[in-house]
C-alpha cells in the first residue's frame, strides 16, 4: 500500500436512513423518526421522475451510456455552456476527487477553509497532496484574505464551498472577486455549489457566471440536494476545456448509472416543481433559524438546507437528546451539530428539543 494512505480517516457518514429510523423510532417509542443528518431532500421522488427511473430499470443488465450524452446535452442547454465544458461523475464528491487527482499529487498543496466539507481532507490525502486548512472567521465564514495569503508556488487547487458545509454561510460577490484577483492563473479554484439552489441572498454570485469570466474557475454542482437524487449519485462540473477534458479522462468508467442519468434528465425537466419544493424548504429554514434565535441560540446566517449550532463539549449530549426525541442530527464531536431542514413535523420536534436543552 502507498505510504500516503497511512492514517487517512475513513468517511463517517450520518447514519443510514434505515438505521436512523430504527434508532430514533425505537428511542421515541413510536414509528416516527426523522433523519436530519445528511442534508438530504425530505420530499419523496416526484412521480414523473420515479416513472422514468422505473422504466429505465428494465434494462439494467446493460451498461449505461459511458459519456452521459443525453444528460450532458441537457446540462449544456440548461446552463448555456458547451458540452466540452462539462463532466459528470459519481456524485459531486466523485468529481471533486477527480479534480484533485487531475491536479495535485505529492508535494502539491490544496487549500480550503476549515471547518468545511469533510471529504476535502480525505480526497486530498488520498492523492498524496498536502491539505492547507484555513480557519473560518469567528463569524463562521470563509476567511478569503487568509486563504489568498496561504497560496504558495506549490498550491494547485483551492476549494471555496459556497454555501459552506456545515455552517451554511456564504461568500459574496465583491469578496470573491477580490480573492480571485489574487489567485495565480495556474491555480484552479473550485466553487463547490452543492447547495446553490437554496441561496436567497442576491449578493452571492452564481458560480457559473464567475466561471465564464475566469479560465481558472470551475463549478461543482449536484443532483443530490435540491433535486432530491442523493441515492442515485450524480453530480457534475462546469469547467474550461483542459480541466473538463482532464475530468473526463479521470472518470470511473460507467460511474453514473443509467437510472441516475435518466433521473437527472427527468429532474431538469421537472425543475419548476422541484424548485417549488426548495422554496418551501427555504421558508422552513427561516422558521427554524428564527425560532432558534428567539430561544437565544446563536445561529450563523445560513443559505443552505441546514443550520449549524456550535455546542463545543455539549455536542454529543445534544445529539443524544435529539435522537431520544426522534430526530437524528449530525454531530461533529467537540465542535457542534449540523441539522438538516426537513419536514415541518421534524423541524417542530427539533425546535422543541432545542428549547428544552438550553
Ligand atoms: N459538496 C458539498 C459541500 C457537500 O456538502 C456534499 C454532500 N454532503 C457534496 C459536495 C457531495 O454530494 P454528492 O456527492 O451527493 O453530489
Amino acid at each position: 500500500l502507498r505510504a500516503e494512505l497511512e492514517g487517512i480517516p475513513t468517511y463517517k457518514p450520518g447514519r443510514s436512513a434505515q438505521s436512523a429510523a430504527t434508532a430514533a423510532g425505537a428511542a421515541a417509542g413510536g414509528p416516527v423518526a426523522y433523519k436530519l443528518s445528511s442534508n438530504e431532500n425530505p420530499y419523496p421522488p416526484l412521480p414523473s421522475v420515479l416513472e422514468t427511473v422505473t422504466a429505465a430499470a428494465g434494462s439494467f443488465n446493460r451498461y449505461p451510456d459511458m459519456m452521459c450524452t443525453s444528460l450532458m446535452n441537457e446540462l449544456a442547454d440548461r446552463f448555456g455552456v458547451p458540452v466540452s465544458h462539462l463532466s459528470t461523475g459519481t456524485g459531486s464528491v466523485g468529481v471533486a476527487q477527480q479534480l484533485i487527482q487531475a491536479t495535485s499529487g505529492p508535494g502539491d498543496e490544496v487549500i480550503y477553509a476549515w471547518r468545511s466539507f469533510e471529504a476535502y481532507p480525505i480526497i486530498t490525502q488520498i492523492s498524496g497532496a498536502t491539505s492547507v486548512q484555513v480557519p473560518l472567521t469567528p463569524g463562521e465564514v470563509h476567511d478569503l484574505d487568509a486563504m489568498a495569503d496561504a497560496i504558495t508556488d506549490r498550491t494547485r487547487l483551492i476549494f471555496v464551498c459556497n454555501p459552506n458545509n456545515p455552517t451554511g454561510t456564504v461568500v459574496r460577490r465583491a469578496e470573491l472577486e477580490r480573492f480571485l484577483d489574487r489567485v495565480p492563473g495556474d491555480v484552479l479554484v473550485v466553487l463547490d455549489e452543492a447547495y446553490r439552489e437554496f441561496i436567497r441572498d442576491a449578493e452571492v454570485p452564481d458560480g457559473v457566471q464567475v466561471y465564464r469570466e475566469r479560465p481558472n474557475v470551475c463549478v461543482l454542482r449536484t443532483f443530490s440536494k435540491a433535486y432530491g437524487l442523493a441515492g442515485l449519485r450524480v453530480g457534475f462540473a462546469i469547467a474550461h476545456e483542459p480541466v473538463a477534458a482532464a475530468l473526463r479522462k479521470t472518470a470511473v468508467p460507467f460511474g453514473v448509472s443509467q437510472l441516475a442519468q435518466e433521473a437527472a434528465i427527468a429532474s431538469l425537466r421537472a425543475e419548476d416543481e422541484l424548485l417549488g419544493r426548495v422554496g418551501s424548504l427555504v421558508s422552513e429554514r427561516t422558521r427554524v433559524a428564527e425560532g432558534l434565535r428567539v430561544q437565544g441560540w446563536t445561529v450563523p446566517e445560513t443559505q443552505a438546507n441546514f443550520v449549524w449550532l456550535r455546542l463545543g463539549d455539549r455536542t454529543a449530549e445534544f445529539a443524544g437528546v435529539c435522537e431520544q426525541a426522534g430526530v437524528v442530527i449530525r454531530p461533529f464531536p467537540g465542535e457542534g451539530v449540523r441539522v438538516t431542514i426537513g419536514e415541518s413535523e421534524a423541524n417542530d420536534i427539533f425546535l422543541k428539543t432545542t428549547e428544552s436543552f438550553r
